[in-house]
């Protein structure tokens, strides 16, 4: 089940979803009602999961969508059986357990108090069991050792209660790759899916490499003297003559403002650093040292170039965030452009 929510962590969930559906994955999960209604819209007709929580009033949409909720509390059943009630078959819903993450789900006694009071119905079909691991990319194995002991205890109630449960399903990237025995039928991977991961030096990360590239190019370029200042509030004074470009991309676009006076870009193969804030919609840079820089030239934010590489990691540790954020925040304004791999 391919993870692509938040737009494919940036990259674009419809075009991800097809390419991924042409490469044989049959399940994918998004987090909300209007990203799973967006994929349907745009033709997406395998089982689309929604991960995040749902709201009685949206559940007419849901099931119109034929998009298959998790539910994490008791009081979404009502609604959901008398949206269902018409429909033919029963209708697919994934339960959650809380096992130590501390955001949705039941714990494994209220889950297992709603199927003993009957407040399952024939008209729902528990099609899956899932629960989400905390720290499975920290560097102990301790906690989500424990949260498997926990979900294991909710996987034996309700077998022991007659439940048969097609999907059960546990492991995100980091679990993927580091507890086996967290794979059960499907396991969730998002972040790796892109070609990144958070694991500990310790562990032997799969061979991923980047999907994304993040470029734009040289809007204009322009000379300083020594003591010219660049951008809002003149945070950078030039210490020399200094050649500087433009860049039509800034925080709008997800360019981290953390970025400014401190981040690097690859233009003619070569390191040039971001001078001054970073704003709205633009950024400039230092190339001095780059001559031939020139309007028009390929500016690389994130990817490869010559033989220098910047990856969205790297923007990450320089912002103080991780990959997954820095990814999610390329903005709807980003023109994506897709080839064929
Ligand atoms: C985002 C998410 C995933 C994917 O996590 P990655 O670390 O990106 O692999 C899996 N399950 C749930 C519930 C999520 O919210």
């Amino acid at each position: 089940m391919a993870v692509v929510k938040a737009n494919a962590y940036g990259h674009g969930a419809v075009e991800v979803s097809r390419s991924l559906i042409a490469q044989g994955v049959s399940r994918v999960a998004v987090v909300s009602l209007d990203e799973g209604m967006a994929l349907r819209t745009a033709g997406i007709t395998i089982p689309i999961v929604i991960l995040g929580p749902l709201f009685p009033e949206q559940i007419q949409d849901l099931v119109a969508h034929r998009l298959t909720p998790v539910i994490s509390d008791h009081s979404l059943l009502a609604a959901l059986v008398r949206a269902t009630d018409s429909l033919q078959g029963a209708y697919p819903i994934h339960l959650k357990v809380e096992t130590g993450m501390g955001r949705l789900g039941m714990a494994t006694d209220e889950l297992l108090a709603v199927i003993d009071s009957g407040r399952l119905p024939a008209s729902l079909q528990l099609e899956g069991l899932m629960t989400h691991f905390a720290d499975s990319d920290g560097p102990t194995t301790s906690q989500t050792e424990h949260q498997l002991v926990l979900f294991q205890k909710a996987i034996s109630g309700l077998t022991a209660r007659g439940l048969s449960i097609p999907l059960i399903h546990a492991a995100n990237s980091g679990a993927a790759v580091r507890y086996p025995h967290s794979h059960y039928s499907l396991i969730r991977p998002g972040i790796m899916l892109y070609g990144y991961h958070t694991l500990p030096e310790s562990i032997p990360a799969p061979d991923l490499r980047p999907v994304l590239t993040l470029r734009s190019c040289i809007a204009q370029m322009r000379t300083i003297q020594a003591g010219g200042t660049i951008s809002y509030n003149a945070t950078f004074v030039a210490k020399r003559t200094t050649r500087v470009a433009v860049l039509p991309i800034g925080y709008a676009d997800g360019l981290n403002r953390r970025l400014s006076n401190r981040g690097e870009v690859l233009v003619q193969g070569r390191r040039a650093t971001i001078i001054g804030l970073v704003c709205m919609d633009m950024v400039m840079i230092d190339v001095t040292e780059i001559p031939d820089a020139a309007v028009g030239d390929e500016v690389i934010l994130i990817g490869r170039q010559g033989t220098d590489q910047i990856s969205a990691a790297d923007l990450a540790e320089w912002t103080g965030t991780i990959a997954y954020e820095t990814l999610c925040a390329i903005g709807p304004r980003v023109p994506r452009r897709y080839r064929q791999a």
